[in-house]
C-alpha cells in the first residue's frame, strides 16, 4: 500500500512579513539577556530554519521534477530571492549567539559544535560583501546556463552535453572518439566565453575574501565548506599520498584496461572501460530493483531494509529518466517531516544500482539523525555526506547477484576500479584550484598551463590523442564544481578513501561493520569529520597509514 508522505504540487509560500517579525523577536529576546529565553529562542529559532527549509528543498524538488513548469520555476526563483535575505537574518541571530551569556546553557541543550559552525560562518559573511554575492551567483548561473545551452548533433540526434554521457560507455570505440570530438568541438566554439567568466569569478572571490579580511580565497574557500579540524597543510600531505600509493594502481588499472581491449594508444574515451567486462546492465525495471533493494537491505539490517520500505511506501523515490526533468542525482530532505528524498534519472544502465545505492546512503544518514537537536547538523559537512553513501555503495556488495546475476563479478570490478582511478583525478582537480586561487592574475593561458601541470603529476595515462581542446589543458572546464562551488571536490576523495575502509571491514565483520556505519548516520554532523569517522573505526585519510592499508587490499581484489 502506497501512501505519498508529501503533499502533490507546490508547497505553499511562507508569509515573508511574518518571518521577518520573527527574526526580529528573537532578537529583542536575546538582546533582553535572560538565560531561560535564550535557551527557548534558539529551540524557535531552530523550528523555523526547518520550516523554511522544508519549504525550500521541497519548491526545489518540484523544479527538478519539471523544469518546463513555469510555475515552479518562478517558486524555485523565489526561493533563490529568499535565502539571501535570510542568511542576512540568521547572520545576526548567530552573531548575538556567540556573545550571548546564555552560551553555556545553549550549549548543555544543542552541543558546543553548533557554536564552532556559527562562528565559522559569521567569518565568511559581512553585509559589505553582499552585491558581491549576488553577483557570484550570476556568474555561477550563468556557467550552468552557457553549458545547458551547448547543443550537438551526434548519431542522427540533436543533443546536450548530458545527453551525450551515454555513448561515453559505447561499445563501438569509433562511437565513443566521434562523442568526445562532438562535446570539445562545441565547447571550443565557447572557449573565449568559459576562459572569461571564470576569469571573472576568480577575481571576484579574490576581492570578496580580502574584503572579509582574509589574505587570499584558498582559506574563504575552506571556511565555506565549513571545514574546521583540518587544514590546507593536511590536504597537501594526502594529495601527495595519492600521488605516493594510488597513481601507480591507477595507471596499472589503465594499462591492463588497454591491453585487454587490445588498445594501442589508450585514450580519455576509453576510460569508461576499466574492468574485465563491460559494465552490465541491470536485469529488471525500476521497480524491480527498488524491491530486490528492499529485500537485499533486510539481510543486512532489519533498520535498513525497514528504511528502503518505508521511502518506497511514503512515495519518496523519483527514479527514471522522463522528458522535462532536471539532470543527474541527488538526495534532499525535509526538516518538518523528518523524512529523505531520492531524485535520480535511471536509464537501464548499471550506474542506476549505483546511484540508488549512494542516495540511499545519504538518505539513510539523513533519516537516522532527523531528531538532533540542531538544524545545522542534519546535513553533516561534504566530505562526511560522501562517507555515508559511498559507504553504502561498497556495504551494498553482497547484493549484486540480485540485480546482475552471474555478471555481479563485473559490476564489483568495475566499481572498484573505477573509484582507484577517481582518487587522483580528484584531488587533481583539488590542486589546480589551489594554483588558480594563489595567483588570481594568472591569463587563462596560464591557468591551462596550470592544468597540464597537474595532469602530468596525477593522471600519468591520461591522454586526448587527436582532441586539440582538452590537449591544450582545457579539460577542467567541464567540471561544474570547479566554477559553481571552489574546493569542494576533494571531498569525494576523503569520503572514499573511508568508504573503502568500510568495504575492507564489512568483508571480516559485516555485523560489526554495519553497526557502526548506522551509528556514524545517526550523528549526522553533530561533530567535526575527522571526529566522526575516528569514532566510527575508520583511520582518518590525513593518517598516512590510511591510504597504503586500502590500496593493498584493492590490489588482492582486482589480482593486480
Ligand atoms: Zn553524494
Amino acid at each position: 500500500m502506497h501512501q505519498s508522505v508529501l503533499e502533490p504540487g507546490l508547497p505553499p509560500v511562507p508569509d515573508f512579513d511574518a518571518v521577518a517579525e520573527r527574526y526580529r523577536a528573537f532578537e529583542r529576546t536575546l538582546a533582553g539577556g535572560s538565560t531561560v529565553a535564550a535557551v527557548e529562542t534558539v529551540r524557535e529559532w531552530d523550528g523555523l530554519r526547518r520550516e523554511l527549509e522544508t519549504w525550500s528543498s521541497l519548491t526545489n524538488l518540484r523544479f527538478t521534477q519539471d523544469t518546463r513548469d513555469p510555475a515552479a520555476r518562478a517558486a524555485r526563483e523565489r526561493v533563490d530571492e529568499a535565502s539571501a535575505v535570510i542568511k542576512g537574518y540568521d547572520t545576526a541571530v548567530k552573531r548575538r549567539l556567540t556573545v550571548s551569556d546564555a552560551r553555556p546553557s545553549i550549549s548543555a541543550a544543542i552541543g558546543r559544535h553548533a557554536f564552532d559552525l556559527w562562528q565559522n560562518d559569521l567569518a565568511t559573511y559581512d553585509p559589505a560583501i553582499e552585491a558581491d554575492l549576488v553577483t557570484e551567483a550570476k556568474l555561477r548561473a550563468e556557467y550552468t546556463q552557457l553549458m545547458a545551452g551547448i547543443e550537438v548533433d551526434f548519431a542522427g540526434e540533436r543533443l546536450n552535453l548530458s545527453g551525450l554521457q551515454k555513448f561515453q560507455s559505447d561499445p563501438d570505440r569509433a562511437v565513443r572518439h566521434g562523442a568526445a570530438t562532438a562535446q570539445w568541438d562545441a565547447m571550443g566554439e565557447r572557449a573565449a566565453e568559459l576562459d572569461a567568466l571564470f576569469d571573472r569569478l576568480v577575481r571576484l572571490r579574490d576581492g570578496i575574501a580580502r574584503t572579509l579580511g582574509f589574505d587570499g580565497f584558498i582559506e574563504l574557500g575552506y571556511a565555506r565548506m565549513r571545514r574546521m579540524d583540518y587544514d590546507r597543510a593536511a590536504v597537501e600531505r594526502y594529495r601527495d599520498g595519492i600521488r605516493a600509493h594510488v597513481v601507480p594502481i591507477a595507471f596499472e588499472i589503465a594499462e591492463r584496461a588497454a591491453k585487454r581491449l587490445g588498445i594501442a594508444d589508450f585514450s580519455r574515451w576509453d576510460e569508461q572501460f576499466l574492468g574485465l567486462n563491460a559494465p552490465p546492465r541491470p536485469r529488471g525495471d525500476a521497480p524491480w530493483i527498488v524491491h530486490q533493494t528492499i529485500d537485499g537491505f533486510a539481510e543486512i539490517d532489519p533498520r535498513l531494509g525497514d528504511f528502503a520500505r518505508m521511502m518506497n511506501r511514503g512515495e519518496l523515490l523519483d527514479l527514471v529518466a522522463r522528458p522535462g526533468k532536471a539532470g543527474g542525482g541527488y538526495c534532499t530532505s525535509f526538516p518538518t517531516l523528518g523524512v529523505p528524498f531520492v531524485f535520480s534519472n535511471f536509464n537501464g544502465s548499471s550506474g542506476d544500482v549505483e546511484v540508488l545505492m549512494h542516495e540511499l546512503g545519504h538518505a539513510f544518514q539523513m533519516y537516522r539523525s532527523r531528531a538532533l537537536p540542531s538544524v545545522d547538523y542534519l546535513v553533516p559537512t561534504m566530505e562526511t555526506a560522501e562517507v555515508h553513501a559511498m559507504s553504502l555503495e561498497f556495504l551494498a556488495w553482497p547484493l549484486m547477484e540480485r540485480f546482475f546475476g552471474d555478471e555481479a563479478d563485473a559490476y564489483r570490478e568495475q566499481h572498484l576500479a573505477s573509484r582507484l582511478v577517481f582518487l587522483p583525478y580528484g584531488v587533481a582537480v583539488d590542486h589546480f584550484q589551489h594554483l588558480v586561487y594563489e595567483r588570481p592574475e594568472a591569463t587563462p593561458a596560464e591557468r591551462h598551463a596550470m592544468w597540464k601541470s597537474v595532469e602530468r603529476r596525477y593522471l600519468p595515462w591520461r591522454s586526448y590523442g587527436d582532441l586539440k581542446r582538452p590537449g591544450d589543458g582545457a579539460f577542467w572546464q567541464g567540471q561544474p564544481h570547479i566554477y559553481r562551488s571552489p574546493f569542494y571536490y576533494i571531498d569525494y576523495t576523503l569520503a572514499l578513501c573511508c568508504a573503502m575502509q568500510v568495504w575492507v571491514q564489512a568483508g571480516d565483520d559485516p555485523t560489526g561493520t554495519f553497526e557502526r556505519y548506522a551509528t556514524l548516520c545517526a550523528r549526522g554532523g553533530e561533530a567535526p569529520f575527522r571526529t566522526l569517522v575516528t569514532d566510527a573505526g575508520i583511520v582518518e585519510p590525513f593518517d598516512p597509514a590510511a591510504l597504503p592499508a586500502i590500496v593493498a587490499k584493492a590490489r588482492a581484489a582486482l589480482a593486480l
